[in-house]
C-alpha cells in the first residue's frame, strides 16, 4: 500500500536524520530509490551488477540490467501500446548459465558474454559488472529507451 509505504519510509528518514544512522533499503520500486536513496547497488541473481550514485545511475546506467529495468518505469505522458519489459525470466540460483548471468536476456550480448564473466569493475568512481560498461551507446529518457531496446536500435 502506496500510503503506507510512505508514512513508513517517512519515518525511517526522520530515525536517520535524528539519529544518524545510516539507512539501507531492499526494494524493487525504483521510485523509493530514486526518492530516498544516495547511492544504488543493483542485484541480478544475487550479485551486486552496478553500483553508482543515485543521480548518474538513472541518468546514465551503464549495465544492460539496469538500462531495462527503468526502461520499465511507464510514463504517464506518453502513449505506449506496450509496456517495456526485459525479455525471458531470471536463472534459477542453483543453475546459473555460464559467462555473464545476464546474457540470455541482453539485447547487448556478444559471444564472450557467453564464456566469460565479468568482474564488477571500476569505470571512474562508479562500477559495473558488463564487458562493455563504458562502451555502451548514450541512455537517453526512460520512453526513448523503452522503445529504442524494443526495437534494438541501441545494440552497438
Ligand atoms: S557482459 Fe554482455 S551479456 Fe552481460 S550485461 Fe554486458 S553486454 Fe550484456
Amino acid at each position: 500500500d502506496v500510503t503506507v509505504q510512505a508514512q513508513i519510509l517517512a519515518v525511517l528518514r526522520s530515525l536517520q536524520e535524528r539519529l544518524g544512522l545510516g539507512l539501507v533499503l531492499i526494494t524493487h520500486d525504483l521510485g523509493v530509490v530514486a526518492g530516498h536513496a544516495d547511492r544504488v547497488a543493483v542485484v541480478y541473481s544475487g550479485r551486486v551488477v552496478e553500483q553508482a550514485g543515485v543521480s548518474e545511475l538513472f541518468a546514465d546506467p551503464r549495465h544492460p540490467y539496469t538500462r531495462g529495468l527503468i526502461a520499465s518505469i511507464p510514463n504517464l505522458e506518453e502513449s505506449r501500446e506496450r509496456l517495456f519489459s526485459i525479455d525471458g525470466s531470471p536463472p534459477a540460483l542453483g543453475r546459473l548459465p555460464g559467462g555473464c548471468a545476464f546474457h540470455p536476456r541482453c539485447i547487448y550480448a556478444e559471444a564472450r558474454c557467453r564464456t566469460e564473466d565479468p568482474p564488477l569493475h571500476d569505470i571512474g568512481g562508479r562500477f559495473s559488472a558488463c564487458h562493455f560498461a563504458t562502451t555502451l551507446p548514450p541512455f537517453h529518457s526512460a520512453s526513448l529507451a523503452a522503445a529504442e531496446l524494443d526495437s534494438g536500435s541501441m545494440a552497438p
